[in-house]
């Protein structure tokens, strides 16, 4: 009764690439994911770029005394009001 989960094909995997490394992929579906990278070396060296960069943001966010916190505020504000996807159907 256990059917084998279906990998992801490439152009799933790219397409859901983003929620991956963001870690909001449920977990089935995460668990996919790495049955691709695993195998797909294409997939996975994007999959790493996509991770080493978002780290790579992260720490110069957190180490970031250069915006004052007005500013930081300001964008937040901002965002709230447009966030970028409320124009999809
Ligand atoms: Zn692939």
């Amino acid at each position: 009764m256990s059917q084998p989960a279906t990998p992801y094909d490439c152009g799933r995997a790219q397409d859901e690439l983003d929620a991956f490394v963001r870690g909001e992929l449920p977990l089935g579906e995460a668990e996919r994911m790495q049955v691709h990278l695993d195998r797909c070396g294409h997939c996975a060296s994007v999959a790493r770029y996509e991770q080493a960069f978002r780290e790579r943001l992260r720490r110069v966010q957190d180490s970031c005394d250069c915006c004052p916190d007005t500013l930081r505020k300001r964008i937040e504000q901002l965002l709230q009001r447009h966030p970028p996807d409320a124009g999809d159907p």
